[in-house]
Parts: C-alpha cells; sequence; structure tokens
C-alpha cells in the first residue's frame, strides 16, 4: 500500500523519485508527490491527483536536486486530493515529511500541542509534521524535534523527513510500516519495498520499529528508541530487475497468470528432492506435529487460499485446523486449544492486519509460521519459521500466482508433516510428481485463453452483478474467483456454497444472471449440479467448470483430471482469466483497480 522513496547524493534526484515511485505504482495509490532540493537552496515541491504520470507532467526540467522525498498516497484520513498528497510541510515551510501508514492520536495531538497552528488538508500526516515544528519552536534541534515527535504519535508509520535548513540529511523512522534504507556509493537511499531503488542499489538495510535513522549521502546512523547506536549488516536483494518488467504483456496479470506452471516447477524444485521427498525444516515438522490444532490467519485472497490450506492439512495431517480473518481475530481472538500452531499467510509478508495478530502471537508466546513471497518482509521475520512461496514477484494488485503458490507450498508443509506422522494417505501421495502435472495442466488451460475470453463477452460484458458456487473445495475456489471478478472488473460478484444459495441470495437471480458453477469433486458433483438447475429454472445464465471426468457435454469449460486434493490449483485458473478478459471487455484497468492497494499495510 502507498510507497515513500528518498535519495540523497546524487545530482538527478528528481529522476529517481520518479522512476522510484512508478516502479511501487503497482501498490495501488491516489495521488503523489516529491520535493527535491540540494546546496543551491533551490527547493520543488510539486504533487499532484492521480498517476505517476501526471505528476511528471507537473515537473518542469530544471526540478532537480542532490536531496529529495517521494510518496504515493493510498488515503486513510482525508480524500485523495492534490492538497492531501504528500510531502506535506510544516506552517513555516522549514520541514517536509512523507508519511505511510495512520497515526491513530491524531486529534489528541491536535487538541494537545497544535492549537494554535493552521492546517492545510485533512489527513494525520500533516499533524505530525506541524508536531515536529512545534517541538523545534521549543528550541530542540531537528533530531531531537523529530524523536519527541515519534514519543508522541501513537499508530504505524514509515516517516521520511527533510529540514530544509540542512539539506543534506534525511530523518528516517518507522514503526509497523516498511521501510529500507539501499546504500550507494557516496549516496543513499531510503524506500519502502527494494524493488523501487533496484536500479540504485541492491544492498538494503532494515529498519527495526522504533528505531530513527540519520541517512547522509556518505552514512547512515542507526539509533534505538533510547538513543543507542545499533550497528547492522546489509543484506543483498535477490530481485531481479527483469523480474518486474513486463516484458510483451500488456497486463502484468496476464504475466503472473502464465507464471504459474514455472512457479509450480521451481516450487518442486525447492521443496522437493531427487527421490521427491519434501525438503522442509524439521523444526516447523516437529513443532506442527506436536501441536493439536492450526490457526491460519491471512486477509484476503490469501484467507482463500488458506481454506484450501485447511482441507490439505487435516487430511493429510490428521491436525484440527481453524482458518480466520486477521483483522477479525485480532480483536476477537477465539479460545484457543492448548498447543495452537499459527500459519500466516501472506504475499508481501507486509500485510499490517495480519502483523497485528502475529505480534499478539508473539507476546503469549506461541509457535508461528509465514508463508510469504518477499525475503526479509515484517511477517518474516518475526514469525519463527518462513517458507518462501518462490512465485517471483507479483505486482498486479489482484493475487494470482501467489494464491497458487499458496496452495502448493501448503500442500508441501501437508505432505511433509503427513509422512512424519506416517499417514498413509499422505505416504501414498507423490506431491512431486502431481505438483509437475498440475504446471502442465495450468498451460493447457492457459492455452484456451481465447475461448475464455469469448465466452466472457457472451456472459460478462454487460451483467451487473455474478455468482459462483461450489461445494468443498469448489466452494473455496468459488470465494476467491468471485474476490478476482469483483475487485477489478467491478462486477458485484458472490461466491457462495452452491446449497447455501437456495437460503436467501437466489433472490437475486433473475434473468440472465451469470452463475459459474466448479464441479471437481465427486462426491458433490451431482448436488452442485442440481443446484446449478434450481438457479437454471429461475433465468439465471450458467457457466459450468468441471473436471474432465465429472463432465457433461453441455459444460462451458473443461479441465483435464488432476489429484483430487490439488484440484483448486487448476480449477482457479479458468476463473482467472475470466476475471481478466471481464475486466479488459468492460475497459478498466487490469492491473491498477480503484480504491485498491497492493499490500494492505495499514489496519
Ligand atoms: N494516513 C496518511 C494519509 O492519509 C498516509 C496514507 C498512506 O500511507 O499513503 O495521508
Amino acid at each position: 500500500m502507498c510507497g515513500i522513496v528518498g535519495i540523497i547524493g546524487k545530482d538527478n534526484a528528481t529522476d529517481i523519485l520518479v522512476q522510484g515511485l512508478e516502479k511501487l505504482e503497482y501498490r495501488g495509490y491516489d495521488s503523489a508527490g516529491i520535493f527535491v532540493t540540494g546546496k543551491e537552496q533551490e527547493e520543488y515541491l510539486v504533487k499532484s491527483l492521480g498517476r505517476i504520470a501526471d505528476l511528471q507532467n507537473k515537473i518542469s526540467p530544471e526540478v532537480q536536486g542532490t536531496v529529495g522525498i517521494g510518496h504515493t498516497r493510498w488515503a486513510t484520513h482525508g480524500k485523495p486530493s492534490e492538497r492531501n498528497a504528500h510531502p506535506h510541510t510544516s506552517s513555516n515551510r522549514q520541514f517536509i515529511l512523507v508519511h505511510n501508514g495512520v497515526i491513530e492520536n491524531f486529534e489528541e495531538i491536535k487538541q494537545e500541542f497544535l492549537q494554535t497552528k493552521s492546517l492545510e488538508g485533512e489527513t494525520d500526516t500533516e499533524i505530525a509534521v506541524h508536531l515536529i515544528e512545534h517541538f523545534a519552536e521549543t528550541g530542540l534541534s531537528t533530531k531531537e524535534a523529530f524523536k519527541k515527535a515519534l514519543t508522541v504519535i501513537n499508530g504505524s508509520y514509515a516517516f521520511a523527513l527533510i529540514d530544509k535548513n540542512d539539506p543534506d540529511t534525511i530523518y528516517v523512522a518507522k514503526n509497523k510500516s516498511p521501510l529500507l534504507i539501499g546504500l550507494g556509493e557516496d549516496f543513499n537511499v531510503i524506500c519502502s519495498d527494494a524493488m523501487a531503488m533496484l536500479t540504485e542499489t541492491n544492498h538494503f538495510v532494515e529498519i527495526a520499529d522504533g528505531e530513527m535513522v540519520i541517512v547522509k549521502a556518505d552514512k547512515i546512523v542507526i539509533e534505538d528508541q533510547k538513543g543507542n547506536l545499533v550497528y547492522r549488516e546489509s543484506y543483498e536483494a535477490q530481485l531481479d530487475l527483469s523480474d518486474i518488467e513486463k516484458g510483451t504483456y500488456p497486463y502484468y496479470m496476464l504475466k503472473e497468470i502464465d507464471d504459474q506452471p514455472a512457479v509450480m516447477r521451481r516450487i518442486v524444485q525447492e521443496y522437493t528432492n531427487t527421490l521427491g521427498e519434501t525438503i522442509i525444516d524439521e523444526k516447523i515438522i516437529e513443532t506442527i506435529t506436536a501441536s493439536d490444532r492450526i490457526y491460519i490467519v491471512a486477509c484476503g485472497t490469501s484467507y482463500n487460499a488458506g481454506w484450501v490450506g485447511k482441507a490439505l492439512l487435516e487430511k493429510m495431517t490428521n491436525i484440527p485446523v481453524e482458518v480466520h480473518l486477521s483483522s477479525e481475530f485480532g480483536y476477537n481472538m477465539p479460545l484457543l486449544s492448548e498447543k495452537p500452531f499459527f500459519i500466516f499467510l501472506s504475499q508481501s509478508g507486509e500485510t499490517a492486519d495480519s502483523r497485528q495478530v502475529l505480534v499478539q502471537v508473539n507476546e503469549q508466546g506461541f509457535s508461528s509460521l509465514t508463508l510469504t513471497n518477499v525475503v526479509g518482509s515484517t511477517l518474516s521475520r518475526e514469525a519463527d519459521y518462513t517458507l518462501l512461496l518462490h512465485a517471483g514477484p507479483e505486482i498486479a494488485v489482484a493475487s494470482t500466482k501467489a494464491y497458487t503458490a499458496q496452495i502448493a507450498v501448503l500442500a508441501v508443509l501437508a505432505k511433509a508433516v503427513g509422512d512424519n506422522k506416517r499417514n498413509q494417505f499422505s505416504l501414498d501421495f507423490d506431491i512431486a510428481h502431481e505438483l509437475s502435472v498440475i504446471a502442465a495442466v495450468i498451460e493447457t488451460i492457459i492455452d484456451e485463453k481465447m475461448l475464455i475470453s469469448q465466452l466472457v463477452e457472451e456472459y460478462l460484458t454487460t451483467t451487473r452483478n455474478a455468482f459462483y458456487i461450489g461445494r468443498g473445495v469448489d466452494y473455496y475456489v468459488s470465494m476467491e474467483a468471485s474476490l478476482k471478478l469483483k475487485e477489478i472488473s467491478y462486477i458485484q460478484a458472490e461466491g457462495f456454497a452452491a446449497g447455501e444459495l437456495k437460503h436467501g441470495t437466489i433472490a437475486l437471480v433473475e434473468e440472465g444472471t451469470p452463475v459459474f458453477g466448479i464441479i471437481t469433486d465427486k462426491k458433490t458433483a451431482a448436488h452442485t449440479r442440481g443446484n446449478l438447475k434450481e438457479v437454471e429454472s429461475r433465468g439465471a445464465h450458467n457457466f459450468v467448470i468441471a473436471l474432465a471426468s465429472l463432465s457433461k457435454e453441455t459444460d462451458q469449460f473443461i479441465i483435464p483430471d488432476v489429484h483430487p486434493l490439488l484440484t483448486p490449483l487448476v480449477s482457479v485458473v479458468p476463473t482467472q482469466l475470466i476475471a481478466y478478459f471481464a475486466t479488459l471487455q468492460r475497459g478498466y484497468d487490469v492491473d491498477k483497480p480503484r480504491n485498491l492497494a497492493k499490500s494492505v499495510t495499514v489496519e
């Protein structure tokens, strides 16, 4: 969600900031801005509503400098507008601040410290920059004023601050929102995501919550809350710039759908040996084996993947599994079992809702594992264990390959624990082979793109709403399929347990309402078909996605058979393509849906 970039020590700060912000565009934002200055004391503050391209149009060529900060905003406090866009300045224009996150006590701060200040916009961030100014006015140095403000501010933040009277320094701090320092030769950068600055460096230093960093062109100084100096090694980002280019594809989402066979094969490579045995840290396997209940905690698409994970884990390990929404779990924690084990699913590893649960889990001393795509992300660092998804960067806001990667890695994990428990079902399951079959089947589905495009034209170009139905894992995929469709095409879509529709929602079915039935499970196929008949009798325009061995000639899309436990990995693929084509045909931006952010770093 949103983004921060900063640079100190190069002549072309503006170009670097704008390029960095472009790299963060995929995360979703509504406005953007930069502040640039330098030794000559010239300064430029440019902000714009809309895309980075709009910002760029407002920047004239002379806008250059040696130091600067930039921001993409995903509005939380105050509507998206140029006035509310960051950077924000203090009343005397000495301090310039960008912020990701939410300041929870901004009203109280305003009441207590800022009664005499006049504020221009409605953001919580503006309160912070005025608070820094307020403390500076009491005689504190910029560093001390910033530090003091941090002791007053509650909430989540990644801050980058410039004092324009001292253009040799960027002051940085973070709490619960991601921020990194990138190291260069005679320059340094800051960014909320390493991808933004890969063109400048691939050496990064993490910042822990509560720390403050003074960033200069030739050095960085990290201080903890007590003012002690902290020394931390840098790490090398294992990212390749080519991973984040979309090449000849019109949209990242299509590229990422197409990436899925390769991701499945990579997961086989990373997590199984030549004998087909799983390679997973013994400690993870032993801890899960010793637990009496697994709690999967996640949001959005990851939450939907969690449900498929539940089916896999319960079948192969015999350990009960509960799946929870992070935003609910944190504040309404259910009664826990005696030996719970927590699994967090987060593509970015930065999801704030999940992180607040992990903090509580750690406080209570329970064991946890994060499945994430991003090495060194917050949820990865703070959980006891991490399993990487190896999906490669996912740029499109609508998650596709991270969903299938999460399920595949959960399948490997379930197999590893199941084997450890000598579960016969697990022992008979050749995961490396089955995932290789999955990879090949996904390829054949992707080859049918044009058929799906034609069907979508027939079913979804003008509809107001649509439903997905299925039972068991087909229901879980229906939840994901409908989320995908609604988040990018804006068609109101819901996924239902097939038997549940008639208990209420069937009232919404009218002449021509598209209802997609997913049928991959022998024991429920006839029942789902029965439910499809019920809606058809009421005017629904049915679209059946069925496994070959359960299919009928009249079905719209048929998927080759795969192992019964892994059907979600293939049945979801046509639904991803359905969402993609529906969005294209309705004329929307596939990769950047309105109001959404890629990684949701505020609660
Ligand atoms: N809460 C701040 C605002 O609404 C920052 C939002 C963000 O993280 O982009 O401006």
